[in-house]
């Protein structure tokens, strides 16, 4: 058997936020062993060369001190190693991002990814690997415990202790990456599904119903894992959850996602009804634990493996990302957990949005996949007249499909038949999807009814640029698609900074042909009066109001520190928000794919 890599973490000076680390290497390479950080993390298609947070680092081979040399951005090089000795790497790592992509580190808990800490042992990331997990020093700490997927290490002293510090263990540094580590005095609450424990984690301030949230959360994973099929590919899965006054974001991983959360948004002892921030809430649950077979387990070829220092380029977020939002709000409505009512308006916001955006016409949810490195991740104030979402349209492509093969076969196919094939083929194989794998799948489990037509309206849908025909596909189903009626208001064409509220009126996007890009006005000029009287954020909209479509009105506005006067003349308001209703009245068979599509 290889000699495992045994790495040591603790947190050394929580104050200073930072982490002090150990990697040894029974048998290091004797001409010399490289050593890197990842570039990305899994999840994030963006690159964050964690390796800047590396603060010190030095190696010791024998007793001995060796040379350390570094040669790129994230790559290390030890050499002058004593010949037939391990080789240990001492380091340390400042973790202050509170995101659930990279570490953070305080007096009231420490969490971290291990794309972040962990160094990879170059040509030996195949190796077993051991993990001692080590308490911060001092009273204060005592009551500090653990919280990962990263299974025990059977035999070690300790092993049997849930929740406590001491060594854990991984197959390879791919899986050492993928389960996160949350440290501190969380809340802890738990169910079952599928026959296997799930836990929820909590950290930082909340007042919790977690009896509430553990029945909702139960409903949501069981479906989930009928849907795939039982049993769940996990033996244990953990929801880690840092909440913040504001803050939203989920990462997917194998057994786990780590998630940030606003705590106003998690159920409350009491509450009634079901508030939006906790939709919200239930919904990212959704989504990463969805991720758990779509994107973990099924992925693309272009990730298998994933080359962690560069860019790995796929045009399929869309059915990773894209499908993965469409079912994360629609099993919470097929489990029971939000009314169809509610579910609609979800879907409702989700058009709306798209529409709103003129980069759906200049980009492909394709090609968004494929830029999501550049673009998508790195998103400024022409985002919204450059790219399209390949979550929220990929999830309206999700939609379509289903909707199509559903009345096109009766409701005896659908989506789920479609993710049921890529489980077996791909996900319980680990055979990667081909870049045009989707389309071929689709094709077989639509059959002689519908196959070959869906798979290449499937991939007209994403790699075209045109808008849904969902009015059209949702008739069937008894689910009226109602646009606002447009020119009612008129506008300026731009998105404020702050949103309609409080504050300055700074524009963050002007739209493309819209009044105040006609006019010459910019993303960043702050509005200051219309026709001499002042505007904020907050009347922008009362004083728009006053005027027609065609009016012209002088706008006065600061572009940095120089004030500006531009003539605007305002346009129509476009017809881009979305209302869709059931029709109750709907004959009996339409109400039958209805509830094969909602389950009510
Ligand atoms: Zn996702």
């Amino acid at each position: 058997m290889t000699a495992p890599i045994r790495y040591f973490i603790r947190p050394s000076r929580p104050e200073a936020h930072v982490f002090e680390l150990r990697c040894t290497v029974s048998d290091p390479d004797p001409a010399g062993q490289r050593f890197s950080l990842p570039a990305w993390i899994p999840g994030s298609y963006m690159i964050r060369e964690f390796a800047r947070h590396v603060v010190s680092l030095r190696a010791e081979s024998g007793g001995k001190a060796a040379k350390v040399e570094k040669l790129d951005k994230h790559t290390w090089l030890v050499t002058g190693l004593v010949a037939g000795k391990p080789l240990t790497v001492f380091y340390e790592v400042y973790a202050w991002d509170l995101s659930v992509r990279a570490a953070h580190l305080d007096q009231t808990h420490g969490f971290f990814n291990g794309t972040s800490v962990f160094l990879a042992v170059e040509g030996r990331t195949d190796r077993p690997c051991l993990v001692e997990i080590e308490s911060p020093e001092g009273m204060a700490y005592r009551d500090w415990k653990v919280a990962t997927a990263l299974p025990r290490a059977r035999g070690e002293i300790g092993a049997a202790l849930a929740y406590g510090f001491g060594l854990y263990r991984a197959e390879n540094y791919d899986e050492l990456v993928d389960h996160p580590v949350e440290m501190g005095t969380f809340t802890l609450a738990g169910f079952e599904a599928g026959g296997v424990r799930h836990d929820i984690v909590l950290t930082g301030r909340h007042d919790c119903d977690t009896e509430r949230l553990a029945a909702d959360l139960e409903h949501i994973c069981q479906f989930q894992i009928e849907l795939f099929g039982a049993p769940p590919p996990m033996d244990y899965y953990v929801f880690l959850t840092q909440l913040v006054g504001d803050g939203y974001g989920g990462l997917e991983h194998r057994a786990s996602t780590a998630l940030l959360a606003s705590r106003a948004d998690l159920p409350w002892k009491g509450m009634t009804g079901l508030p939006d921030g906790y939709k919200t809430f239930l919904g990212l649950c959704s989504h990463e634990y969805f991720h758990t077979w779509n994107v973990k387990r099924i992925k693309p070829a272009a990730f298998v493996p994933y080359d962690l220092a560069v860019e790995n380029y796929t045009r399929l977020l869309w059915a990773f990302e894209g499908f993965t939002s469409y079912y994360d709000d629609l099993v919470l409505v097929r489990s029971g957990v939000i009314s169809p009512a509610d579910y609609l308006g979800l879907v409702g916001k989700t058009v709306s949005a798209v529409l709103r955006g003129p980069g759906r016409h200049r980009q492909s949810v394709a090609e968004s996949s494929f830029e999501a490195w550049s673009k998508y991740y790195r998103q400024d104030e022409n985002s919204p007249n450059a790219i399209v979402s390949y979550y929220a349209k990929g999830s309206l492509i999700a939609l379509a499909l289903d909707l199509q093969l559903r009345s096109e076969t009766g409701g005896k196919r659908s989506l789920d038949d479609v993710m049921r094939l890529l489980w077996q083929r791909h996900g319980q194989t680990g055979v990667g999807v081909a870049e045009d794998g989707i389309f071929a799948i689709v094709e077989e489990v639509g059959g002689k009814d519908c196959g070959a037509r869906l798979a290449r309206w499937l991939r007209k849908a994403v790699e075209g640029t045109d808008d849904l025909p969902l009015a059209r596909l949702l008739k069937p189903f008894g689910v009226a698609y109602q646009p606002e009626a447009p020119g009612a208001k008129p506008t300026l064409g731009i998105k404020l900074a702050g949103g309609n509220g409080k504050g300055e009126a700074k524009i963050a996007t002007a739209y493309d042909g819209g009044a105040a890009q006609l006019a010459g006005l910019s993303a960043g000029d702050v509005l200051l009066a219309i026709d001499g009287l002042k505007v904020s954020a907050a009347n922008l909209d009362s004083m728009l109001e006053r005027h027609q479509a065609g009016d012209s009105i002088e706008v006065h506005a600061f572009r940095r520190d120089e004030l500006m006067c531009f003539d605007v003349e305002l346009a129509a308001a476009a017809s881009d928000a979305v209302k869709l209703a059931v029709d109750e009245k709907a004959a009996a068979s339409v109400r039958r794919l209805r509830k094969g599509w909602l389950g009510h």
